[in-house]
């Protein structure tokens, strides 16, 4: 046996290359938001988690470039020694008040936030318990973690309070939700869940990361519901609507001031870029100052929801802009991707086991600049797609 055979082995990807059947690391030449180009195709763009539009809007460009003139291109540390800039202190404030919480702290990505916060808060004898449909981020922290995982059915309250309730009470507890879940585009249940922890000394963290910018005015799920003193902890990340990378957890501030001396994938790893940092700040103001991107982008969803479920499409739960449209197996959803692909649509293949078995998507999300002209070509091509598979 040898440590490469697993590599040797995996040939499934290669099949499907062959096949022309591969939706992955396709690689864009040229991309304005809501069209891009792959080999000369011109495709638009649903598969992408830019919601406002942000990555072209004249003030965030502006400043990033302004941002590499000031300060140059890197950091070159961690925020803990030489990386620090008054920029980033400057995002952590402006973060910490537009979720509405004491302090916050940005992160190089919002992976680490995962990874750094979940290790340094839950030890040994402590208990994380998450949702079965969390990202990937938060089940890696809960495996860093020194204390126990446990997990509940997606969305289903009475099998949280299942998990929850054997627990011994005096142990120290967190439950870790999406708010907006990135793969069902539904959104977790938090009145509902904020009096299960209160009632089993547990604390509750959320990530927003498809949250922010597009629920609750903008201001992410707490927002949404009007709990954001009941939350402890708010996960974001720069990656979508912010438009530029890096995340941030926000919460009271002893809490983050801990979070800032122990959370190893802040301390060992190097802050994020001068130009990142000046691009999430401009696109905050732009969130801030124009609300009709928001609005817009919520617009474009509820009429795509509507559209796909009349078309016959099965599109789960979805209630934001991520809209599923589930498949079923694997194989299928590949022929739709490459018939959308083929036709000029861009959008993401969601296999097992990234999605349960029988439950393959096309993972579909819209953006505050499509316009209605696109969506109406969008749609016409999944009708003829979903007739000529079987679809609906
Ligand atoms: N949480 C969720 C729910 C996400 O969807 C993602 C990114 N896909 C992350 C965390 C990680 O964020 P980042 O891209 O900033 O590493």
């Amino acid at each position: 046996m040898d440590l490469f055979d697993k590599c040797d082995n995996f040939q499934d990807a290669r099949m499907a290359q062959q096949a022309g059947l591969y939706p992955f690391f396709i690689p864009l030449s040229q991309t304005e938001g809501t069209e891009v180009t792959v080999n000369g195709h011109k495709l638009i763009m649903i598969g992408s988690n830019n919601y406002l539009g942000l990555t072209t809007h004249p003030r965030v460009k502006q400043a990033a470039i302004e941002a590499i003139e000031t300060y140059g291109t890197s950091c070159t540390g961690s925020r803990l020694a030489n990386g620090t800039l008054k920029l980033h202190e400057e995002l952590d404030k402006q973060l910490a008040e537009f979720v509405g919480k004491e302090a916050a702290l940005v992160f190089s990505t919002g992976f680490q936030v995962n990874l750094g916060v979940i290790s340094a808060l839950v030890q040994k004898g402590d208990y994380v318990i998450i949702d079965k449909e969390d990202h990937a981020s938060i089940i890696d922290g809960c495996l860093l973690a020194r204390g126990e995982m446990k997990r509940f059915r997606h969305n289903d309250v009475a099998d949280l309070e299942r998990v929850l309730a054997p627990l011994p009470k005096e142990a120290a507890k967190l439950v870790v939700v999406d708010g907006v879940f990135s793969m069902a585009g539904d959104i977790a249940p938090l009145p509902e869940i904020i009096p299960l922890c209160k009632e089993h000394n547990a604390r509750l963290m959320v990530d927003d990361a498809h949250g922010l910018g597009v629920v609750g005015g903008g201001r992410g799920t707490s927002a949404h519901f009007g709990v954001t003193e009941d939350v402890d902890l708010i996960m974001g990340t720069f990656s979508k609507s912010f438009a530029s990378m890096g995340g941030f957890i926000a919460g009271d501030e002893q809490i983050v001031h801990y979070i800032k001396h122990f959370a190893r994938a802040f301390i060992f790893s190097a802050s994020m870029t001068p130009s990142n940092v000046a691009a999430a700040l401009a696109a905050l103001q732009v969130m801030k100052k124009e609300p009709e991107h928001v609005e817009r982008v919520n617009a474009i969803a509820t009429r795509m929801r509507k559209a796909y479920t009349d078309l016959g499409f099965d599109i789960g739960t979805s209630c934001t802009p991520i809209i599923p449209i589930i498949v079923g197996d694997d194989t299928k959803t590949l022929f739709a991707w490459r018939a959308l692909y083929d036709a000029g649509v861009y959008t993401n293949a969601v296999l097992t086991p990234g999605v349960p078995p029988g439950k393959s998507l096309l993972r579909t999300s819209y953006m505050a600049t499509h316009t209605d002209e696109q969506m109406d070509r969008v749609l016409g091509i999944f009708e003829r797609v979903g007739k000529d598979l079987g679809l609906i």
